[in-house]
């Protein structure tokens, strides 16, 4: 059995720097590599529409967001497939199969999913759907046999799920599906990147978020207002990084070199840092080395964005193309999930 790397996103908006930290980079890093048999990104509508379901033409339109954050960021079609979930209905019949082999309480037991409904004020509503999600999930990894998930810490409870239904699919009928591990960041900073207001994640539901597709003046903007430390008041003062957005941000985006290049007084962040408890260095000069650090990392990005923005019948015809070598996959583990279940009538 080879590597199957399979990951998505939910286009719902568009791609942000969690996503990019979190999976994103990661997959284009793997893909450069090339060190897998299959590589599968995707955009789950399908899983979009369970809080959405009153607004679909949102996430018809972040479809094309979604991509182009893809493309840009670095993504080949010609080394992945990129499809649409929605194109692929053997993803919905897997999942049928699966919700027969866990209790609702084991779903309810989800931390992640318990947040996302607190978030979203489902608590007394929940729609059937969006409860089911992390069971649809467990289906879109299983229906490719993935074995390597690269995802932020938020989506360890739906790995852990994922492997649990596989083993009892697997026990109960016959040995068809593989178990994903899921492929955490390095950088433990980058496992749950905080919102630009230094609380829990940065997410699209919480609007805390910058997008790869800021430009330079709108990333200064939000740069410039980031939570600090509410203590460090004048510049003389000892300042702390622990919970500094500022800091967690430089954590996960900044290198050595961004230091020789935009403040040679140090050579890494670690000695910023000692600099900055000990007093004497201001939030506003962290704030422009940040700005800097994420403006060079995303200037390409953005360039690259402009290119595919003026081809969109384009993006269509590759998520079109991905999504008919994505079905073949999955059709394919179809056949064998329903003779293991006996359904395989004809
Ligand atoms: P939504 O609010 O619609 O759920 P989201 O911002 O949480 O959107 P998802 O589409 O649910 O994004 O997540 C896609 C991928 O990005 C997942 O692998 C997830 O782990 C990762 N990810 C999302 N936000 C972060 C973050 N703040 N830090 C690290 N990884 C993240
Ligand atoms: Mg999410």
């Amino acid at each position: 059995m080879g590597k199957i790397i399979l990951t998505g996103d939910r286009p719902t908006g568009k791609l942000h720097l969690g996503h990019y930290v979190g999976s994103l980079r990661r997959r284009v890093e793997l893909q450069n590599l090339g060190d897998y048999d299959k590589m599968f990104v995707f955009m789950a509508d399908v899983q979009a529409l369970t809080d959405n379901a009153d607004n679909p033409e949102k996430i018809r339109q972040n479809i094309i967001e979604v991509a182009l954050d893809y493309l840009s960021a670095g993504l080949s079609s010609e080394k992945c497939t990129l499809y649409i979930q929605s194109q692929i209905p053997e993803i919905a019949e897997l999942t049928t199969f699966l919700m027969n082999l866990v209790s609702v309480s084991r779903v309810q037991r989800n931390p992640t999913v318990k947040t996302e409904i607190k978030m979203r004020n489902f608590e007394a509503n929940i729609p059937m759907g969006f409860f089911a999600y992390p069971v649809s999930q467990a289906a879109d990894i299983a229906a490719f046999k993935a074995t390597t998930v690269p995802a932020g810490e938020d989506q360890e409870p739906m790995l852990e799920l994922t492997r649990e239904l596989v083993r009892r699919f697997n026990q109960i009928y016959a040995p068809v599906l593989v178990e994903p591990a899921i492929m955490l960041p390095e950088n433990a900073t980058a496992r749950r990147l905080p919102g630009t207001d230094g609380k829990e994640k940065m997410s699209k539901s919480l609007g805390n978020c910058i997008y790869l597709s800021d430009d330079a003046d709108t990333v200064w903007k939000k740069v410039k207002t980031m939570y600090t430390d509410p203590t460090h008041l004048n510049v003389s003062d000892p300042g702390h990084v622990e919970g500094n957005a500022v800091f967690t941000y430089l954590d996960a985006f900044s290198t050595d070199e961004d230091f020789a290049e935009f403040w040679p007084e140090f050579q890494n962040l670690d000695e910023l840092k000692a600099a900055y408890t000990a007093g004497g260095i201001g939030d506003m000069k962290c704030k422009k080395l940040l700005n800097s650090v994420l403006n060079k990392m995303l200037d390409p990005i953005r360039a690259r964005r402009h290119e595919y923005e003026q081809d969109i019948p384009e993006i269509y015809n590759i998520l079109k193309k991905g999504s008919l070598e994505a079905r073949e996959t999955a059709a394919q583990t179809m056949d064998e999930v329903r003779a293991a279940m006996q359904i395989n009538y004809f």
